[in-house]
């Protein structure tokens, strides 16, 4: 038996089947991570948009071991360090207001949920407008935020005040407003939905329709934050801003940490004994967060990845006259997706063969989410593959090295 095979027995008997992995990992660098069996792979799934710098950036590394040595745990009946300063940093990186921090993506969006029901209170507005194909992670309120029902089957009853509208569909976000509406909910790349941006002309227009009326538009940046676009935020690609956005994924640099980014007019929603959580805030999780800002800065990551991610994007465009089963090329920066004319899954299987690991989503998608500081010779290697992954699916043969 292999040790991958074993794992998955271990698996099998021990682990609740809520997922169903492929590999088994031991080992990550940069780009790259080594199953155990001993093969090494390209990772264009970045752990699904968290690692932005890289399997265990040294600076990364270094910051969890210094913190760990010195204060793992404290909890929020005490003061440390690294939580004001990481909520500084983010709070000068955008918005200019306050955090609150808990530990992942559901949870950071229960918290937005929270603050719009608190905020509206006083004026009985409830609601939430979210829309279709959305995905705002699975709590029970998270799920009632997200558009679609495949995640919801089974829960039901879900918690109530949620409305979906169809996504860049500015009209049906005006005809599901009523006098109940406390916010709209909106991601600026839908990720799990199949890589679909917004169309800049409808968050300008959310946010206008929320200023006219005083209903907070709140921004979920989980996986298009943190400089995945080519913008710090997702949001910025419309030049407009939330009121309040959550964040998760890629903050911690590989640990678990989420985050509530609240503009000043929504920043004292929250009262003390309002909200909570054990380890938001954790010292060791922020601790590795700044370092991931650092970095981001330090190697402008941001910048790169806007130039970087269009070129590759421009390359993959190119395989769309070429190779009839390839749809079309979406999103932006290094958050990319190549839409297939079928299933997507046993194409990325094929891939992962080749040694390249990215995302099948939403069915006949292909997402690709390489790391920010990926090396332009990675590209090249990945675009090599899926070239010749392509080839090799439509039975074809790849034009000859001139
Ligand atoms: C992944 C994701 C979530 C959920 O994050 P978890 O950390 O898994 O709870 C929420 N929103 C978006 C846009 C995501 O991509």
């Amino acid at each position: 038996m292999t040790k991958t095979e074993s794992l998955a027995a271990q698996y099998a008997q021990h682990i609740i089947p809520t997922y169903s992995p492929s590999l088994a990992l031991v080992k990550g660098r940069g780009s790259r991570v080594w199953d155990a069996e001993g093969k090494v792979y390209l990772d264009f799934t970045s752990g699904i948009a968290v690692l932005n710098v890289g399997h265990c950036h040294p600076r990364i590394v270094e910051a969890v071991r210094k913190q760990t040595t010195e204060l793992m745990h404290a909890s929020n009946l005490f003061y440390t360090e690294p939580q004001a300063q990481l909520a500084a940093r983010l709070n000068t990186l955008a918005l200019g207001g306050k955090c609150f921090f808990c530990n992942s993506g559901a949870e950071a969006n229960e918290a937005l949920i929270k603050l719009a029901r608190l905020y509206g209170k006083s004026r009985n507005r409830f609601e939430i407008i979210t829309f279709q194909n959305s995905f705002h992670g699975r709590t029970l309120a998270a799920l009632a935020a997200t558009g679609q029902t495949k995640y919801r089957n089974g829960f039901e009853p879900m918690p109530e005040g949620f409305v979906h509208v169809p996504f860049n569909d500015l009209d049906a976000v005006r005809a599901a407003i009523t006098e109940k509406t406390a916010a709209i909910l909106v991601e600026a790349i839908q990720g799990e939905g199949g890589v679909i941006p917004a169309d800049p002309n409808f968050l300008r227009g959310l946010r206008a329709l929320c200023d006219a009326q005083d209903i907070l538009l709140l921004m979920d940046e989980v996986q298009c934050g943190l400089g995945r676009t080519g913008h710090w935020f997702g949001y910025q690609s419309s030049g407009i801003a939330p009121d309040a956005f959550s964040l998760a994924k890629s903050l911690g640099g590989g640990l678990p940490i989420g985050a509530l980014v609240a503009s000043p007019k929504v920043a004292d929603t929250f009262q003390p004994g309002k909200h909570a959580s054990t380890f938001g805030g954790n010292p060791v999780t922020c601790a590795a967060a700044l370092a991931v800002l650092s970095v981001l800065e330090d190697e402008q990551l941001v910048s790169r990845t806007a130039k970087l991610g269009a070129q590759f994007r421009a390359r993959l465009e190119t395989l769309v006259g070429r190779f009839p089963r390839v749809k079309s090329v979406r999103g932006l920066g290094f958050m990319l997706g190549l839409v297939l004319e079928e299933p997507a899954k046993p194409f990325v299987e094929a891939l992962r063969e080749k040694g390249l690991l990215a995302i099948a989503t939403a069915e006949t998608v292909v997402r690709f989410l390489p790391p920010l500081n990926v090396k332009e010779t990675e590209l090249e290697e990945a675009f090599e593959i899926l070239e010749e992954a392509l080839s090799e699916l439509h039975g074809m043969p790849l034009p000859e090295e001139t």
